[in-house]
């Protein structure tokens, strides 16, 4: 979630923060991919989904930390509120925001989508040994003559030129966030409208706080920290 996505509200709150630092992983693991689609690309094995392919969304639904559900809930709250009681409405194995009708773009909340969807098709794993390894997703053609699909660290360093992202890493990061809450993974729908909520009560102390509608704080209301 971009800077710009986060309410100004928000700004500088313990939630802003918060929206903030997984903004942060996520624009990390932008530059990360891009970088090694880029070098994998110059070495003259491009990567890249077919035109129009959105199946990793097909009958999957993502698990999700607090955070990442808020960070979807700021998207959907600052730019999409239409899709506010989507995840209500969710019934089936696919997630509720997949739109199968724009090929161009299937995620209804792109900019908010949680890390497991960022990384899914571009992102190394690690083995045993602890060395990163990589392996094309089902879908996607592979880049070099010989119909390769998976390829051990050194093997990418040779043929791309670069390792893509190492997903435990970033979710150690994501985790990092809020380790209290490790225990609390859940599918997006589920999680979502908790989030809605933790994010509707960070904005109405946000707004007490400025004095906008005159209002105090009850003394005894939960503190925005709990946002
Ligand atoms: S990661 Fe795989 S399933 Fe997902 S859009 Fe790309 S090719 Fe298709
Ligand atoms: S959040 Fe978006 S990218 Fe992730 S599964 Fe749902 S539709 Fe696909």
């Amino acid at each position: 979630m971009a800077q710009e996505t986060i309410p100004p509200e928000l700004i500088g709150s313990p939630a802003g923060e918060l929206l903030a630092a997984i903004g942060g992983i996520h624009d990390r693991i932008e530059a990360a991919q891009s970088a090694f689609r880029a070098k994998a690309a110059e070495s003259g094995a491009a990567l890249g989904c077919p035109e129009g392919c959105g199946s990793c969304c097909e009958n999957f639904v993502p698990d999700v930390l607090p955070v990442e559900a808020l960070a979807a809930a700021a998207f959907i709250l600052g730019h999409r509120p239409d899709l506010a009681g989507r995840a209500a409405q969710s019934q089936g194995p696919t997630c509720p925001f997949y739109d199968a009708d724009r090929p161009e773009a299937h995620c209804s909340i792109y900019p908010g989508r949680p890390l497991v969807c960022r990384l899914f098709g571009f992102a190394a794993v690690l083995g045993k040994d602890g060395e990163p390894s990589f392996a094309l997703c089902r879908h996607m053609p592979s880049p070099v003559g010989n119909g390769e699909r998976a390829w051990s660290d050194e093997a990418l360093r040779g043929l791309f030129g670069a390792v893509p992202p190492v997903m435990a890493a970033f979710g150690a990061e994501l985790l990092g966030l809020e380790p209290d809450a490790a225990g609390e993974r859940r599918p997006l729908p589920e999680a979502l409208p908790a989030a809605i909520a933790r994010l509707g009560l960070a904005l109405r102390y946000a707004s007490l706080g400025r004095g906008d509608d005159g209002d105090e704080p009850e003394p005894n209301a939960p503190s925005p920290r709990a946002a």
